[in-house]
C-alpha cells in the first residue's frame, strides 16, 4: 500500500479512489481564460488540475485561480524554487517540482520548509526526455532503471530536508518503457504513483497508448492518480482518463452492450447511448448491461449490477438482488431510473 497524501481535500494513495488529473494549456497569467478552462475540466470530472507556473506573474495569478477553482490546483514549476514557494504562499494545493534541479541543498531546504509549513505535497515528475546526464551515461540511454533512480534521487533530497508527502511519476513516451519503469518503481518505494504515458500524441492514438500503459499498471494494482496526456485541448484527457477507470471498473459506470446483430430485439444502440449520457458524471462503480436478445442477454445482464435484455416486443430488466421482470415502453428511461435508484442505495451504504 502506498502512503496517503492530500492535495487540498483530495486524497492520493493509501487506498484512496484513483483520481483523474489534467493540465491547462492557457496562459496561466490570463486568469479569465485559465479559470474558465479549469471549470470546464472540473465539470468534465477532473479531480485535480495542474497549471504551469513559469514566472512571477503566473505565481501571482495562482491566488485568483485558487479562489475561483472548484477543485484543488497543482503548480508545475521547473528549476526555480522561489516560484514554487510563491505558488504555495498563494494557496496552491500541490506542487510538481524536481528538487534535484533547483540549485542545491539550500534551495531544497527552503522549499521543504515552505511545503511543510503549508502541508503541500510534492510530485517529483521524471520524464524520459529530461533525465540527468549522469543517469543517461550510467545506463546508456533512457531506461526503466534510470527513470526510477532519478525519481528516487529527487525524492530523497526532499525527504532528507524533512518532507515526505511525495508522489512520483516516471513517464516515457514509449508504452513499454513507461510500464517497466512504474513496475520497477512500485517495488522500490511506497510513494503514491502518478501514472501517465507522456507525449502520447493526439486523441485517438494517444488514448490507445494511455489506455494500454495506464491500464496495464492499474491492472497490476499500481497507480494512485492518472493523467492522460493528449496533444491539444485538455478536456478530452479527462474523458479518456475516466473511461480507463470505467473500463477497469474502478470508477463510474461500465456499460456492457452487445454489438447487435440480426437477432437484436430492442434498440440496443439508442439505449446504450442514452445510458452513457445519463451516467457520465456518476462516480459510483457499477456495471450496466444492454443486450439485444436472449442468447447472451440474460447471462450478461445477470452478471451486471443492472441490465436489460431484449425479448420479443419487450425487454427483461435485471437488477442485482431482485427477480428479473419484463418491461415495455421507453426501455432507456426505465433502465436509467433503476440506475439512479441503485446508485442512491450504493451511495447511502
Ligand atoms: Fe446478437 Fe443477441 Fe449477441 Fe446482441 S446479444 S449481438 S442481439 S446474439
Amino acid at each position: 500500500m502506498t502512503r496517503k497524501i492530500y492535495a487540498g481535500n483530495v486524497a492520493i494513495g493509501g487506498g484512496a479512489p484513483i483520481t483523474v488529473q489534467s493540465m491547462t494549456n492557457t496562459d496561466t497569467r490570463d486568469v479569465e481564460a485559465t479559470s474558465a478552462q479549469i471549470q470546464r475540466l472540473a465539470d468534465a470530472g477532473c479531480d485535480l488540475v495542474r497549471v504551469s507556473v513559469y514566472d512571477q506573474s503566473c505565481a501571482e495569478a495562482v491566488r485568483a485561480l485558487v479562489d475561483r477553482s472548484p477543485v484543488p490546483l497543482v503548480a508545475d514549476v521547473h528549476f526555480d524554487h522561489r516560484l514554487a514557494i510563491a505558488a504555495v504562499e498563494n494557496g496552491i494545493a500541490k506542487l510538481r517540482i524536481n528538487p534535484g534541479n533547483i540549485g542545491g541543498e539550500k534551495n531544497v531546504r527552503a522549499l521543504a520548509d515552505c511545503v511543510k509549513a503549508h502541508r503541500v505535497p510534492v510530485r517529483v515528475g521524471v520524464n524520459g526526455g529530461s533525465l540527468e546526464k549522469e543517469i543517461l551515461a550510467k545506463y546508456g540511454g533512457v531506461t526503466a532503471e534510470g527513470l526510477v533512480e532519478s525519481a528516487l534521487w529527487h525524492a530523497r533530497l526532499l525527504e532528507d530536508c524533512g518532507w515526505g508527502e511525495i508522489a512520483l511519476s516516471m513517464k516515457a513516451s514509449g508504452v513499454r518503457l513507461t510500464v517497466d519503469a512504474y513496475r520497477l518503481g512500485a517495488k522500490q518505494c511506497d510513494y503514491p504513483l502518478h501514472l501517465g504515458v507522456t507525449e502520447a500524441g493526439g486523441p485517438g492514438m494517444g488514448n490507445i497508448k494511455s489506455a494500454i500503459g495506464i491500464g496495464a499498471l492499474l491492472l497490476d494494482g499500481i497507480g494512485d492518480t492518472i493523467r492522460v496526456s493528449l496533444t491539444g485541448d485538455p478536456e478530452p484527457e479527462v474523458a479518456a482518463g475516466i473511461d480507463i477507470l470505467r473500463a477497469l471498473r474502478l470508477r463510474g459506470v461500465d456499460i456492457v452492450s452487445c454489438p447487435t446483430c440480426g437477432r437484436t430485439g430492442i434498440d440496443v444502440v439508442g439505449i446504450a447511448e442514452q445510458v452513457l449520457k445519463a451516467t457520465a458524471s456518476i462516480k459510483t462503480t457499477m456495471r450496466v448491461a444492454v443486450m439485444g436478445c436472449v442468447v447472451n442477454g440474460p447471462g450478461e445482464a445477470r452478471e451486471a449490477d443492472l441490465g436489460i435484455s431484449g425479448g420479443k416486443d419487450s425487454g427483461v430488466l435485471f437488477v442485482k438482488g431482485a427477480e428479473p421482470r419484463p418491461v415495455r415502453g421507453d426501455l432507456a428511461a426505465i433502465l436509467i431510473e433503476e440506475i439512479e435508484k441503485y446508485r442512491n442505495i450504493r451511495e447511502a451504504q
